[in-house]
């Protein structure tokens, strides 16, 4: 209930209902002592809570030899039971935006205004209970004012443990690059000024430093960045957005407007403008989130930000003011930065279609009530798009994402968000589940933890966690992603496993196996993977044609002939990456997944024509080959058929190949219901044909509702998966 102003709730609903007792934190839980005539309507309003609240129980017990004091107050927190929620952050409400831009107010122009409704939370948190001493606001005693609205009943702030003003609250600068403080006083105009004159500047948010810039310097930024064709971020007011995107749904506003503010993923108007924004036929919009953000709009020319997250591809945000310097003064002009320690990094949120792709701000620490026992889990996640899960009590609490566990700085990131969410929650892993690839840095981190602490290990084959962090019932799970690590030790990714996570998935089906000529060489050149699924002379003269010379293609077919460095694979990706390269939309990967959502911003301009499904029995498992597939679309591109239709054939021919793999397996276990998760799910057009096709067939399709289909559920399907094999007294 912490940071969701239970407190002030409660006290003014006592003063309404005339109750006369306490109220009390204890750690994560509310204690309320009360008396009075209106006691059950009083209880019945408690039991609702504030806007923000997330109730797991009310239980009412008498209080024998109590009695009760005149009036009703607020006493200080005590340390108890860390079941409870870490609240992640707010944006800024209403109520507080109106204040900043009135005049009249005393918060009139404070960027860091908020209330007990909104502002940072997860991200200045040093432990719990949440009051101001535990948090990075402790550096800031609240003012004469700022006190006296916190200990009104009757205020909005009444108890908001980040109340601040101008007074008495964080402060704003504007450095240059280097580090010297160009500003104290008018940051805003004079941030807004460089930014419309074409000027990249560093700014401080809740979680971390944004990289900004307007659309005229979007080219310099990428080149800066090393990020030439990735997708930027973009900010804009509400009123803006229609000139960019097609209009939201009304679910997808109140999203965009809501507490948590993510960065959506919308269909441009004009696929192809905008196309130093984004290359593909969508971009993520943001709308302002907090003081600062609405401040500087308020003085801005420009009708949007590019706010992309400053850090280097692979590592952790950067929320330091020291380290923007160090590490990126070169790359800014200016830097825009507060004096208030950001305790926990939070990158932006981002949600396309209603589904969650990246779980971050405004959506984590996310917990959710599930009956695992009593010991006490840790999952640590796999490699890329990390994040770690604790089980504690009845609850599952998910980190924020923390990003690719591949070098030190992630390492130590995803080290550092284990150890704050176990002393958040107060547990001490007895069971620590892990990815089954014993070469994933999580995996080490598993071990050495595991040491520490004599708990168990618990490894958990990737696909299978997918599938568990959905349901954990009986399901035929459709798990289509990148890469996994298999039971057979080579790669998995395009998966039908049918099972329980108690009983183990049974793998019915899959995708072709298909060579990776190079190993993680053919993930970088896409054209690789498509000879290693098309080994053959069509495909030696496509490449040809495309300038490979002779000895380089005489190298690939050796390497793929003798095996060398070439490992198998049914990732759904990587054929998606090949029909990428076959259709020649990428033959470079410049940043992850750009092969295969390129290929996506393709097909939604083509029509899907009817290609041929083929599917074998091997080893008693449905095999969708694949290379039949790209075949079709091989001989479609020497018919001159448009590039943009081929890729929608593809896309389709493969989702409804999936689907039917994934029917036969419903038809050999008798299981009727299905469950789909994976990357390759945030792909509208395959998604939706899949669960279509399901449909049509009379089988139900399941996804996760509270999760991304990407990696960020995976420490969540380890966790669940080692729990109920712990219940079953199996480890
Ligand atoms: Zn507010
Ligand atoms: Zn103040």
């Amino acid at each position: 209930m912490q940071g969701v102003g239970f407190r002030p709730f409660v006290y003014a609903q006592a003063k309404r209902f005339g109750i006369h007792g306490t109220v009390i934190n204890h750690g994560s839980e509310v204690e309320i002592d009360a008396a009075g005539e209106n006691f059950d309507e009083f209880s019945l309003e408690i039991a609702k809570g504030p806007k923000m609240s997330v109730i797991d129980s009310v239980s009412v017990e008498p209080l024998p030899d109590w009695n009760p004091p005149t009036g009703f107050s607020i006493l200080p927190s005590q340390d108890g039971a860390r079941s409870g929620f870490v609240p992640a952050d707010i944006a800024t409400c209403e109520h507080c935006l109106h204040d900043i831009m009135d005049p009249k107010s005393r918060y009139y122009g404070y960027w860091a205004t908020s209330c007990t409704d909104c502002g940072p939370r997860y991200s200045i948190i040093k432990s719990v209970p949440y009051d101001r001493e535990r948090t990075s606001m402790d550096d800031f005693p609240g003012c004469h004012d700022c006190l006296k609205e916190y200990e009104n009943p009757g205020n909005r702030r009444h108890h908001a443990q980040t109340i601040a003003c101008t007074e008495c609250g964080p402060k704003l600068s504007l450095l240059k690059g280097s580090g010297e403080i160009v500003l104290e006083t008018e940051t805003f105009s004079a941030a807004a000024e460089l930014l419309d004159a074409g000027k990249i500047l560093a700014i401080r948010g809740i979680g971390g430093f944004h990289i900004c810039c307007t659309e005229e310097s979007a080219e310099k930024l990428k080149t800066v960045l090393g990020r030439p064709n990735q997708s930027l971020a973009v900010m804009m007011k509400p009123e803006t957005l229609g000139e960019f995107v097609t209009e939201p749904t009304k679910e997808e506003w109140d999203l965009l407007k809501g507490p948590v503010h993510p960065i959506m993923i919308l269909d441009k108007i004009d696929p192809e403008s905008h196309i130093s924004l984004s290359q593909l036929h969508n971009l993520g919009i943001m709308l302002p989130y907090t003081g600062l953000h609405h401040l500087l709009f308020a003085k801005l020319r420009s009708p949007l930000l590019i706010m992309t997250s400053a850090n280097s591809p692979g590592t952790p945000m950067i929320t330091e003011t020291k380290t923007i310097i160090e590490k990126m003064g070169r790359v800014v002009d200016f830097i825009l930065t507060h004096d208030r320690e950001i305790v926990n990094r939070c990158d932006d949120s981002i949600v396309r279609d209603g589904y969650l792709i990246r779980m971050s701000r405004g959506y984590a620490p996310v917990r959710t009530r599930m009956d695992l026992g009593n010991r006490q889990i840790l999952g640590v996640g796999p490699e890329r798009n990390a994040n770690t899960t604790v089980y504690t009590g009845g609850f599952l609490i998910t980190s924020p994402h923390i990003g690719n566990i591949r070098n030190p700085p992630t390492v130590a990131y995803l080290e550092e968000t284990i150890k704050k969410l176990t002393g958040l929650t107060g547990s001490v892993p007895e069971i620590i589940a892990h990815d089954l690839h014993p070469q994933f840095l999580s995996t080490r981190v598993a071990q050495q933890l595991a040491e520490r602490y004599g708990a168990v290990l618990c490894p958990v084959q990737h696909h299978r966690a997918h599938i568990a962090s959905v349901t954990i019932e009986e399901v035929v799970g459709i798990a289509i992603d990148g890469v996994g690590y298999g039971d057979d030790a080579t790669i998995w990714g395009g998966e039908i496993l049918a099972g329980s996570p108690g009983d183990g998935y049974i793998r019915t089906g899959h995708l072709e196996q298909a060579l990776m000529p190079g190993g993680d060489l053919a993930t970088k050149f896409p054209e690789r993977m498509l000879y290693g699924i098309l080994p053959n002379e069509e495909t030696v003269s496509l490449l040809r044609s495309r300038g490979w010379d002779e000895t380089a293609l005489r190298i690939l077919g050796q390497q793929t002939e003798k095996r060398f460095n070439t490992p198998v694979t049914t990732s759904t990706g990587r054929v998606l990456d090949a029909a990428s390269a076959l259709l020649g939309i990428c033959r470079e990967r410049t940043y992850d997944g750009e092969p295969s959502m390129m290929l996506e911003a393709y097909a939604a301009r083509g029509v899907a024509q009817p290609m041929e499904i083929a599917i074998e029995s091997r080893n008693g498992q449905d095999v969708l080959l694949t290379s039949s597939i790209l075949q079709e679309g091989m001989e479609m591109l020497s018919e001159g058929i448009c590039i943009a239709d081929i890729a929608a054939s593809i896309q389709t021919t493969l989702a409804k190949g999936i689907a039917d793999i994934a029917l036969n397996g419903v038809q050999t276990t008798g299981i009727q219901k299905t469950a789909l998760s994976g990357g390759v799910a945030i792909n509208r057009s395959i998604r939706e044909t899949i669960i279509e096709t399901l449909k049509n067939a009379g089988v139900e399709c399941i996804t996760n509702p509270r999760y991304p289909f990407g990696d960020g559920c995976i420490s969540c399907g380890q966790v669940i998966t080692a729990g109920i094999l712990a219940k079953e007294g199996r480890i």
